[in-house]
């Protein structure tokens, strides 16, 4: 059973022991020091999914190149993906943007004065229309993110798994009836940064918590036992084949389609492995039905390991001569040189294979080259 929401007593505690924390141990985040709605907005996109100290180079190079609304909404998309590339979940930079033009067209390059005018754009859901909105403006609108969410469960000592639809309902709840009138987005803030910071998934730090004399998780001891979660699937396998094809110093490289998952990217070919075949079978398969080309060698680079969604890959690089005559191309295929390929927009994968060609390109440099290879074992 879900737990009472907090009396007004209670919340009232909540907020005097955590406005007061905040006040003292508040961090120092490049986003703070500037009360610009639109920084605001552009450091709580990226810091959805991603942790804080990763998200601070990004947003300064972000904000240095587009430091308004209207030069974002005037910018390339690809200008904004390749700056975007290494903070992954893409289509959070593809909404950026669109949302960016939206607001350059119908209101003036700024945030709009109404908070559900905000809540329409491409990109803005219940999150991030609190975070911007509270922190900007001072509206009274909840923030519930992971954090938020440990930190809440803890506190009420909930124990319906936060998998459970109703209790992620009841958690918004939980949190709007904390607010204080004023100081809203400091109070949402704070709450963020003691889950960030203190209250943390495995080892909370109850001793150093301003919550810790109304805490019913630590008063009862379930600290560590909360909160629960549903089981989770284990991630599903997957081999595949990336074809890293290099002629007079270029490599092929292609551009994904412009939905889905890193929409509009450059990237080396790759597919998976059909059952039983190996790594080279499939890297020349792969040529082939690409560019109706034979091969002339092949070679084994290495292999990488990444998960994506519910998606174990393992990718194995495989560096690819062309036989002999001329490899037609398409309008989203290139031959780019390993600096080329840089000012494309390219997934951490990608980057990862990119730099295991450019090894191979620096080897090739040295005294006594690598010889070509043996095919990968297939796992
Ligand atoms: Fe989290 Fe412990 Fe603070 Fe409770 S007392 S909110 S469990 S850190």
């Amino acid at each position: 059973m879900l737990p009472a929401l907090p009396t007004s007593r209670q919340a009232h505690a909540v907020r005097r022991r955590l406005l007061g924390w905040f006040d003292r141990q508040a961090r120092d985040l490049p986003w703070r020091r500037v009360r610009d709605p639109y920084a605001i907005w552009v450091a709580e996109v990226m810091l959805q999914q991603t942790q804080v100290a990763s998200v601070i180079p990004f947003f300064q190079r972000f904000l240095k190149r587009f430091p308004t609304i209207e030069e974002l909404a005037a910018a390339d998309l690809s200008d904004v993906l390749r700056l975007w590339a290494g903070l992954g979940y893409y289509h959070r930079a593809r909404h950026l943007h669109a949302a960016a033009k939206i607001l350059a067209e119908d209101f003036v390059g700024t945030l709009p004065s109404l908070p559900e005018d905000f809540a329409r754009l491409p990109g803005v859901g219940r999150y991030t229309l609190g975070a911007v909105y509270s922190q900007a403006f001072d509206c009274r609108l909840p923030v519930v993110d992971g954090n938020v969410q440990r930190v809440l469960a803890r506190l009420s000592c909930c124990a319906v798994p936060l998998t459970n639809q109703k209790a992620r309902a009841w958690l918004w709840q939980y949190a709007a009836a904390l607010l204080p009138r004023k100081r809203v987005g400091d109070f949402n803030q704070a709450l963020m940064e003691l889950g960030q910071t203190v209250c943390t998934p495995t080892q909370p730090s109850c001793g150093h918590c301003p919550l810790k004399t109304i805490c019913l998780a630590f008063q009862s001891g379930k600290e560590k036992d909360l909160p629960r979660s549903g089981p989770r699937p284990k991630p599903t396998p997957v081999s595949e084949v990336a074809v890293l094809a290099q002629q007079a110093g270029r490599f092929l490289v292609v551009q994904r389609p412009d939905h889905g998952r890193w929409p509009g990217f450059w990237e080396f070919p790759h597919a998976p492995l059909t059952p039983g075949e190996t790594a080279f079978d499939a890297a020349r398969r792969l040529f082939r039905t690409l560019t109706g080309q034979p091969t002339k060698s092949l070679c084994h680079l290495g292999s990488i390991k990444y998960q994506v969604t519910r998606f174990q890959v393992r990718l194995e690089a495989v560096l690819l001569q062309p036989g002999p005559g001329r490899v037609p191309l398409t309008v989203r295929q290139r031959w780019l040189t390993l600096v080329e390929m840089s000012q494309f927009p390219l997934a951490r994968p990608q980057q990862r294979l990119r730099a295991l060609a450019q090894q191979w390109l620096d080897d090739k440099k040295k005294p006594k080259a690598e010889p070509w290879g043996t095919p990968p074992e297939q796992s």
